[in-house]
């Protein structure tokens, strides 16, 4: 699927957008909030071809797309230049587009199961000339077990590429409950890494019933912190995970668990 969003324009921003950003925080610069216009402006497009967004009206998709998205700068705000962020069943690009617009200096990489929505994303980011966004088509309980290629020289073992251990912090925004979302995220993390999830009103009680699978993946639950969009729940990460997670047959089976 091919998209062309050369003559998209901008989607103006409510006079209330700086406002509400700069009360968590954020202070954008002018060519921040018209390239955040024209993400959702691209959305607004393919949204007609394919279903990224049940979000038609302007100003609630600055609220729940944008500004939702932005309430992780600050788990990211002490990032060092070139860190990696993994963005896990990013969708239309949620929240990693928003977050590569704003924080220049991180490596994001953003994966989904779709290739549709990956297409989406890949033509949304060349228009708005992002160089920090590799777009990937993939399970995530695949490739969190992806440890690159082995290469062996003059005794010393490395490993190219691969996906498992290799990012600083893995977010995401809408993918089933915390249980099963944390055991497939863990695994992308590098030791003392972090895993930032987005939640809305009942993330205690996720983080209350997933407290088994958080023991067996040996994450730590630094804070279920609130945020002016909803909720934030911040894991860390301080040993490897164990080599079994994520077990495919869990993730599975948490797509049919009642929300
Ligand atoms: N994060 C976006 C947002 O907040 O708008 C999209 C959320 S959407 C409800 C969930 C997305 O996760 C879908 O695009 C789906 O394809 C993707 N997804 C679900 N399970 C996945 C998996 N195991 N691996 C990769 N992507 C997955």
């Amino acid at each position: 699927m091919t998209f062309d969003f050369s003559a998209v324009k901008a989607l103006a921003a409510p006079a209330w957008v700086a406002e509400r950003a700069g009360a968590f925080g954020v202070e954008f610069d002018a060519s921040d909030i018209e390239k955040l216009g024209t993400f959702l402006a691209c959305i607004a497009v393919a949204n007609e071809r394919v279903n990224l967004t049940a979000i038609t009206d302007s100003e609630q998709a600055w609220q729940r797309h944008v500004l939702d998205s932005l309430t992780l700068m600050g788990v990211l705000a002490d990032l060092p230049e070139g860190a990696r962020v993994l963005d896990i069943g990013t969708g239309a690009g949620l929240p990693g587009v928003p977050l590569a617009i704003c924080m220049p200096h991180l490596r994001f990489t953003l994966l989904d199961g779709t290739a549709k929505k990956i297409a989406f994303v890949q033509a949304a980011c060349a228009r708005l000339g992002l160089k920090n966004v590799d777009a990937v088509t993939g399970r995530a309980e695949q490739l969190a077990h992806d440890i690159g290629v082995r290469r062996d020289f003059a005794g010393k073992v490395t490993r190219d590429g691969g996906y498992r251990e290799q990012f600083d912090v893995v977010v995401a925004r809408a993918v089933g409950q915390l249980d099963t979302l944390a055991e497939m995220a863990v695994g992308f993390a590098k030791v003392n890494g972090v895993v930032a999830l987005i939640k809305g009103a009942q993330a205690q009680q996720e983080v209350e019933a997933a407290s088994k699978t958080l023991h067996e993946i040996k994450v730590v639950v630094n804070a279920v912190a609130a945020t002016p969009t909803g909720q934030i729940v911040i894991l860390e990460k301080r040993v490897a995970t164990p080599r079994l997670y994520p077990r495919a047959e869990r993730v599975n089976a948490g797509k049919n668990k009642k929300k």
